[in-house]
């Protein structure tokens, strides 16, 4: 021992620092391992040993030991004879427990010496010194201690117990929150879910400019299957539908069940246009029909359900303000109007978004059988020179349906692109531009300015992962150069994914097909991507361009603009739309490559095409 604490002066010194030492920590564990320091040091101990009483600690929760005692803490390196239970030890613990005694109990035997203390109603602590007795009068001395390192500990336990019961209360309010959010029967979000989403989402379509929709699904007859199989059957079939709703949702979308046989979706980030939104939420409607056409297996019965879905897009551009009361009351009128129209079935609120989605409706159906009816060709838009001279031809789809007459691309391509029609659409242009550049290099032979034939290609198709080996078994089939065709695409290709759009462009690059920029100046941020694309040639959008002499001043300056920053930048610009002879000088007197536009050439067959450039005809004003 260091010191001799038998000496009065050392004893209160020894007090004072083992005081001390009960006063640092909130944390039981961390202080009493103090303490223990403490108490190790100045009276020379080898162990140090703590005991909790039942349900102190943590670890003797639910433990089945009869003991009111619990070993918590051991201090020092020899604790191996733990727990002290069938020592002298031991049953110095069970005699201070049952008895409730407050004051310490020595306990002397032979081999190690040891000093229990009770700490009130916290629990004990023993002191073991194998060499040597404890200095005399220790024991009685170090009672004030012992209450105070038991009030320490009292505290650091009863703010332990706060932040514990803090710590349940807010997982209380956490499962409370999700209860009160969910709907018990399918686990959907409820109402007041909806609610609050639906306000968010309204404020995020305005913050963000874009669009987005509710529709509302009700069950048709659900009352039937209720009033006749009963109503366990009618929950599990809800259960079931939910199921499905889940399953189809758009990742992004939510589903909802307002009660009863009553479910929303919120669809998110329907785009920019309205008429963008409209078409995404019209194919969301459609493919839920088509989806809750399959019948629901129900304990032994096979249920078919069908809901009528009302359709509404936010923010409602006709309302100063769209709030998610009057969001949901649309789609509900919208919903009753699907039923009135014979249910398993989806109307729009507006009723002019309902005149263009049954028009799209009409378009799309005439559409899925016209390649099969031959109802669709291709015409070619020569494309000249600054001299004048036809170096290649853009081709372009037309469509002659008996019933719809002629239908614009524009119309049907958009329509074929929310569909699934696209692919079969592009796959058909794809051939046919091939087959007929193989057909035109035949029948022209060597031709000292005509180069090649433009397509255009579809987002949706330039996404498709098989694009670049599509492409490439049409050319081979039709024995054609990469050089005998460009392909000319939108800068929409950007919109989703710049980096992987651009590995695809170099992966043409590196086939050695080339190809242009469409519609340059109408899209999103043109300028600023412009220099990360492996680009070689632009083509300037026609709205710039047609009617020039009559367009503004800052028109003609955007236009100089592009044209300058183009040749800076070294890339092509081609103009498109040129419609008289004074828009094409101006253009002529401009570094630019190439032109086309009514002025020139209107579209023109085939079979037309051919015969131009076998007559090898310089510049032909077509009005
Ligand atoms: P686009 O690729 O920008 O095609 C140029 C459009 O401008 C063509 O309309 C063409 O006839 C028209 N045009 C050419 N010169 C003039 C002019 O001087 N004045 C005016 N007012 N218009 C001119 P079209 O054939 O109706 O095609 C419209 C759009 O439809 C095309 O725009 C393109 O986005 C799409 N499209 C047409 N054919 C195809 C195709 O084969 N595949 C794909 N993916 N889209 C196509
Ligand atoms: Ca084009
Ligand atoms: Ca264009």
């Amino acid at each position: 021992m260091e010191n001799n604490p038998s000496n009065p002066a050392d004893i209160s010194a020894v007090q004072n620092k083992l005081l001390l030492a009960t006063g640092n920590s909130q944390d039981l564990d961390a202080m009493l391992q103090a303490f223990m320091t403490a108490a190790t040091e100045q009276l020379g101990l080898d162990n140090v040993y703590v005991y909790l009483l039942d349900g102190l600690d943590d670890s003797s929760i639910g433990s089945e030991e009869p003991a009111c005692f619990h070993y918590h803490l051991g201090f020092a390196d020899t604790c191996n004879q733990l727990p002290h239970k069938y020592d002298a030890v031991g049953s110095a613990l069970d005699q201070l427990c049952r008895n409730d005694e407050n004051a310490l109990e020595i306990t002397q035997t032979e081999g190690p010496q040891y000093l229990i203390y009770r700490l009130e109603n916290i629990g004990a602590i023993i002191f073991e010194t194998g060499n040597g007795e404890f200095p005399a009068n220790i024991a009685s001395e170090l009672i004030p201690v012992m209450h105070r390192l038991a009030q320490a500990s009292a505290t650091c336990l009863t703010i332990r117990e706060l932040r514990n019961r803090i710590r349940l209360n807010k997982v209380r309010e956490k499962t409370y929150e999700a209860q009160a959010n969910q709907d018990p029967l399918t686990k959907l979000p409820n109402r007041r879910a909806f609610r609050y989403n639906l306000y968010q989402e309204i404020a995020n379509t305005k913050r963000y400019n874009h669009f987005g929709a509710v529709l509302y699904l009700d069950l048709d007859h659900f009352k039937n299957i209720n009033d006749s199989l009963g109503h366990s059957v009618g929950d599990m079939l809800l259960t079931k539908v939910a199921d499905r709703l889940m399953r189809d949702a758009r990742a992004g979308d939510d589903v909802y069940r307002l009660g009863g046989d009553e479910f929303v979706y919120i669809l998110r980030n329907l785009g920019h246009t309205e008429a963008q939104a409209m078409s995404t939420s019209q194919s969301v409607a459609r493919r839920l029909l088509d989806s809750m056409a399959e019948p629901l297996q129900v304990g032994q019965y096979s249920l078919h359900v069908t809901p009528s879905i009302g359709v509404t897009i936010f923010p409602d551009q006709n309302m100063a303000e769209s709030d998610s009361e009057s969001v949901l009351k649309h789609a509900d009128t919208a919903m009753y109007k699907a039923k009135s129209e014979g249910r398993n079935t989806f109307a729009f609120y507006d009723p002019e978004m309902q005149v263009t989605a049954s028009k799209r409706l009409i378009i799309e159906d005439y559409l899925r059988k016209a390649i099969n009816n031959n109802e669709l060709h291709l015409e070619f838009q020569p494309i000249v020179n600054v001299q004048e001279e036809i170096i290649a031809a853009e081709s372009l789809v037309r469509w002659y349906n008996p019933a719809l007459g002629n239908v614009p691309p524009d119309e049907f391509i958009a329509i074929a692109e929310e569909s699934n029609l696209m692919l079969e659409v592009s796959n058909w242009i794809l051939e046919s531009a091939c087959a007929y550049t193989r057909r035109l290099k035949g029948e022209i032979g060597p031709n000292p300015t005509f180069r090649y034939i433009t397509i255009n290609i579809s987002p949706k198709q330039f996404k498709q992962q098989d694009f670049i080996p599509n492409l490439l078994r049409a050319l081979n089939k039709f024995e054609l150069a990469p050089d005998d065709i460009r392909l000319e695409f939108t800068e929409n290709i950007l919109i989703d994914n710049i980096d992987s759009t651009i590995l695809k462009m170099e992966e043409l690059l590196a086939s050695n097909i080339r190809f242009i920029l469409d519609d340059f100046g109408t899209g999103y941020s043109s300028l600023s991507y412009l220099h990360k694309l492996p680009i070689r040639t632009i083509k300037i959008d026609q709205s710039f361009v047609t009617g020039f002499k009559y367009k503004s001043y800052a028109n003609k300056a955007i236009v100089d603009a592009i044209i300058a920053m183009a040749n800076r930048m070294d890339l092509r610009c081609v103009i498109e739309g040129v419609e008289t002879k004074d828009d094409a000088d101006y253009f002529i007197s401009k570094d630019i490559f190439a032109m086309q536009g009514y002025y020139y050439y209107r579209p023109i067959s085939g079979d037309g095409l051919i015969d131009l450039l076998r007559h090898d005809e310089k510049k032909v004003a077509s009005e």
